[in-house]
């Protein structure tokens, strides 16, 4: 496996692998089996004598003042063992200065579903993921890249920024991997106490109580009654919304649609969503 810190040193080293399909694993590291299930269904999808890039950046420009971008997790060493024993060919991992010019001027906006949900609770947040997302596209250039359902808004927005500018990419969807608990993984559950832990499976029991329901009314009433019975979380959004425009559903709407949810643990932010509506 290639481990590569700058960007002469990336174009060099796939220019000399031209010719093979490559597929493209975006992460910002602290990696669990939700980013390692990326890199198995990005191996499926381009066969073994494909070529699977994935890169580690914790992104600056997605993190908004005040939140954790200092604090989240590097362990950068064992990142690397957990994609050489995954199969991965080459690891992107630059420092933030590779790849951010001090005086840059240039971003990626996606106007219309990147606005409500996480993107009203984060500022600009979906500017820095496009704006990465777009720089990773260039430099690596792959045929597909594989994103994770557990952040679904990025994923509907990456889906979007890919349809409007034409970038010659496929976008691969790959489910929520969860621990037996029924968190969804995440590398920000490493900041939760035990007492924030043993609560936190509340979003996905909200998430399977909504799944039941028969309108979007009901299955916002269901998850908030599940979430309701953390004495820890906060919630930050609820919202059962169109699966593919992530518009807001009316109450009575019979679906399908998603559930999405926010919850704050103490300072942690965790997110989760699901299908809703889907059973007729
Ligand atoms: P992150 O490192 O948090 O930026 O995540 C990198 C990629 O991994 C994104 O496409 C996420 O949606 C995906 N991902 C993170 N956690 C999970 C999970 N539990 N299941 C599936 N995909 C995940």
């Amino acid at each position: 496996m290639q481990v590569i810190r700058t960007v002469p040193e990336l174009r060099d080293r796939l220019r000399e692998r031209r010719g093979k399909k490559r597929a493209f694993v975006p992460t910002m590291g602290a990696l669990h089996e939700g980013h390692l299930s990326l890199c198995d269904h990005a191996r499926n999808a381009i066969g073994p004598k494909g070529d699977l890039v994935a890169s580690i950046f914790v992104n600056p420009a997605q993190f908004g003042p005040g939140e954790d971008f200092e604090a989240y997790p590097r362990p950068l060493d064992a990142d690397l063992d957990k994609c050489r024993a995954r199969g991965v060919d080459l690891i992107f991992a630059p420092e933030a200065d590779a790849l951010y010019r001090p005086d840059r001027s240039v971003a990626v906006t996606e106007n219309t579903l990147s606005r409500g949900l996480c993107g009203a609770s984060r500022p600009g947040h979906f500017d820095g993921v496009c704006t990465v997302v777009t720089k990773l596209f260039h430099l690596v250039q792959p045929d597909l890249a594989v994103f994770g359902e557990k952040d679904y808004q990025q994923l509907a927005v990456i889906r979007r920024m890919v349809r409007d500018l034409d970038f010659p990419v496929e976008i691969l969807g790959a489910p929520i991997v969860r621990e037996d608990s029924g968190l969804a993984m995440s590398s920000r559950n490493q900041y939760l106490s035990e007492r924030e832990r043993a609560e936190a499976p509340a979003l996905h029991r909200a998430l399977a109580a909504a799944a039941e329901a028969s309108t979007a009314g009901e299955a916002l009433a269901l998850a908030r009654r599940e979430l309701d019975t953390t004495s820890l979380g906060r919630i930050d959004y609820l919202e059962a919304v169109d699966p593919e425009t992530l518009e807001p559903l009316p109450k009575d709407s019979t679906g399908p649609g998603r559930l999405l949810l926010a919850v704050f643990f103490g300072k942690t932010r965790l997110i989760d969503n699901g299908a809703i509506l889907t059973r007729r």
